[in-house]
C-alpha cells in the first residue's frame, strides 16, 4: 500500500485537500496531469459527456456567450462537431431568438412552421426578406390568401426570375408533392426519391403548412453522419442561448424557448446572487422543461446554493478568462483548477455537470480542467478570431485580426445594457461604469473546424496519456503533479521556433 502510494503520490482527494488546508489554490500553469497505463490508443478514447443534466454532447467543447464568439454561425459549426454554441445576449431578445431559430433550422429531420411566402407577394419582396433576414435557403412554401399551400419557390424559380416585380405565383413550381404531419420522415424520403424532390412540405388536415423535410437534412441524418452531431431529439442541431437575471431576463427567455432553445445559460459575473436565484425560478416556472444552467462562481458553497435552487449544470471560473480584469480590478476569484475540483466535489454528489468557463489557453488546458473535475470546457479566446466568430476581418502591418472583448470590457458595456447587467452595474451611468474587461484583437485563425479538431485532438491525446479512455475516467482517475516555474518553462519549447505549429503559440 505504502509503495503504491509511492508510486501514484496522492489521490487527486488528497492532493488538493493538502492544498485547502495551506489556503492554496492553483490554476492550469501550476500542474500537469500524471501519466498512466495506457490500453487503448487516442483515437479510441471516447469524449462522450454532458453539458447539463439532459444534454449530451460528443466533445467537451462549448463555445462561449459572448459578441465575438458565439453566432448562429458558430453555434452550427460548434454542434455540427459534437459540441454546442451559447448564443450571447448582447442581442436584442428578438435578434437573440433569432439566432436560435437559424441554428434549430440548419439542420433538420421536420423543419417546423417553415417560412412561407404568400403567392400573391412580389418576387423582389422575397429577395429583400431573404437578405433581411440573412436566410441561406431558396426552398419557400408558397401559400394563398387563404395561408393553404398552393406551390413552392425553389432554387431554380430564383435563378430563372427575370422581372423581380413579378408575382411569385408567376414564378412557383405549382406540382408540389406534400404529405400529412403523421406520414413522418420515412415516407417523406421516399416521396423525394421518387419523384426527385429535394422538399416535401407538410400540411394539416385544413392544408395549412405545418412543416417542410429536406433531403440534405434527411441524408445527412440516414447516412449516420449524425452521430457527430449534437441533436435533438427532433434531428435538429442543440443550441443554447444566454441570458442575465431578473425580470428582463425572463421576457428574453419566453422568446428563447419559443424559439426552441434546448438549454438557457443564466450568464452573471457572480452567479451566487439572489437575483441569479429568483431568475432561476422564474425560467422554471415559465417552463420547466428547458434545462437551466447557472454561474458564474468559483466557490462550492455557491454550487451548492445554486443546486440547492435546482439547476441542471453550473458553470464555475470568475477571472480567469483571457480578457478578464476581475481579479485585478475587485480582487476576488479562485484560480481555475481549484475552482473546478472544489465546485465539482459538490456537483458530483447530486449527478450535476461543471462547465470549467475560461483560461483555457492550450489543449492541455482542456484536459486538465477535464481532470479537474469538469464534464466541458467553455471556449473563448481559443475560438475568437476565426472565421466563424462574429465580427469583420481587418488588417494591420499585413496581419490579418478580429477584434476579441471582454463582455465587461468598457466598450461593451458602454453600448450594451446586457455587459452592464452581467456586471452588476445596470443602473451606472456611463461614465461611472467600472469594466471587467478589455477589448484586444486576435490573428484571424481561419475555419474554426481545424482548431476544434485540434482541441479535441490534445484532448485526446492527454486521455490517451494518463490511461482514462472516457470522460467520465479523466474526471474522476486523474492525479496531478504541481508544477514549479521551472518545470513550466521546460514544458515550452526551448529553442527559437521557425516553422510555427499549428496548434501551439506561446
Ligand atoms: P477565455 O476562453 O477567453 O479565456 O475566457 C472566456 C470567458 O471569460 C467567457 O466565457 C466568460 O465567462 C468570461 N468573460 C467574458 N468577458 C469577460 C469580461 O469582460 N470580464 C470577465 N471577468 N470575464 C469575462
Amino acid at each position: 500500500m505504502a509503495i503504491q502510494n509511492y508510486i501514484f503520490g496522492p489521490t487527486k482527494k488528497q492532493f488538493f485537500k493538502t492544498r485547502f488546508k495551506q489556503g492554496i489554490a492553483l490554476t492550469f500553469k501550476d500542474v500537469s496531469v500524471k501519466t498512466g497505463l495506457s490500453e487503448i490508443l487516442p483515437s479510441e478514447c471516447n469524449t462522450t459527456t454532458r453539458f447539463s443534466r439532459n444534454i449530451k454532447l460528443k466533445i467537451p467543447i462549448v463555445s462561449a456567450a459572448m459578441d465575438t464568439v458565439t453566432e448562429h454561425t458558430m453555434a452550427i459549426l460548434i454542434a455540427t462537431m459534437g459540441g454546442i454554441g451559447v448564443i450571447h445576449k448582447n442581442l436584442t431578445p428578438k435578434d437573440q431568438a433569432r439566432e436560435v431559430v437559424r441554428t434549430k433550422y440548419y439542420l433538420n429531420g421536420m423543419i417546423e412552421s417553415p417560412i412561407c411566402v404568400e403567392a400573391g407577394s412580389t418576387m423582389s419582396k422575397v429577395i429583400a426578406m431573404r437578405e433581411k433576414e440573412g436566410y441561406r435557403f431558396h426552398r419557400f412554401p408558397v401559400v394563398d390568401e387563404n395561408k393553404r399551400l398552393c406551390g413552392i419557390l425553389t432554387k431554380d424559380d430564383f435563378d430563372f426570375c427575370t422581372g423581380q416585380s413579378d408575382k411569385v405565383q408567376d414564378n412557383m413550381s405549382r406540382e408540389v408533392i406534400y404529405i400529412n404531419k403523421e406520414d413522418g420522415q420515412e415516407i417523406a424520403y421516399k416521396l423525394m426519391q421518387d419523384h426527385k424532390k429535394k422538399a416535401i412540405p407538410v400540411v394539416d388536415s385544413d392544408k395549412r403548412v405545418i412543416g417542410m423535410y429536406l433531403l440534405s437534412d434527411l441524408k445527412r441524418i440516414r447516412s449516420g453522419e449524425s452521430s457527430t452531431q449534437t441533436l435533438d431529439e427532433k434531428g435538429r442541431l442543440r443550441v443554447a442561448a444566454a441570458i442575465g437575471a431578473g425580470k428582463p431576463a425572463l421576457d428574453r427567455f419566453e422568446l428563447l424557448a419559443d424559439a426552441n432553445v434546448d438549454c438557457i445559460v443564466i450568464d452573471t459575473a457572480h452567479g451566487d446572487s439572489l437575483a441569479v436565484f429568483e431568475t432561476i425560478r422564474g425560467v422554471r416556472e415559465i417552463n420547466p422543461s428547458i434545462d437551466i444552467i447557472a454561474g458564474n462562481i468559483s466557490e462550492p458553497s455557491s454550487a451548492q446554493r445554486l443546486i440547492n435552487e435546482g439547476v441542471d449544470g453550473i458553470k464555475v471560473g470568475q477571472g480567469p478568462g483571457s480578457i478578464c480584469t476581475t481579479r485585478i480590478i475587485a480582487g476576488v476569484g479562485a484560480p481555475q483548477v481549484t475552482a473546478i475540483y472544489s465546485c465539482h466535489v459538490v456537483a458530483r454528489e447530486s449527478n450535476i455537470p461543471v462547465c470549467g468557463d475560461g483560461g483555457i489557453k492550450y489543449s492541455g488546458d482542456i484536459v486538465k480542467a477535464i481532470a479537474a473535475g469538469a464534464d466541458t470546457v467553455m471556449l473563448g479566446s481559443l475560438l475568437a478570431g476565426t472565421k466563424e466568430a462574429p465580427g469583420e476581418i481587418f488588417t494591420s502591418n499585413g496581419q490579418m485580426y478580429k477584434t476579441y472583448r471582454g463582455m465587461g470590457s468598457l466598450e461593451a458595456m458602454m453600448t450594451n445594457t446586457e455587459s452592464r447587467n452581467r456586471y452588476r452595474q445596470g443602473n451606472t451611468p456611463s461614465k461611472e461604469l467600472i469594466p471587467e474587461g478589455v477589448e484586444g484583437r486576435v490573428p484571424y485563425k481561419g475555419p474554426a473546424t481545424k482548431k476544434i479538431q485540434f482541441y479535441v485532438g490534445g484532448l485526446r491525446s492527454g486521455m490517451g496519456y494518463a490511461g482514462t479512455p472516457t470522460i467520465e475516467q479523466l474526471k474522476t482517475e486523474s492525479r496531478f503533479h504541481q508544477v514549479t516555474t521551472a518545470s513550466e518553462t521546460e514544458a515550452h519549447p526551448s529553442i527559437e521556433v521557425t516553422s510555427e505549429a499549428p496548434n501551439y503559440q506561446k
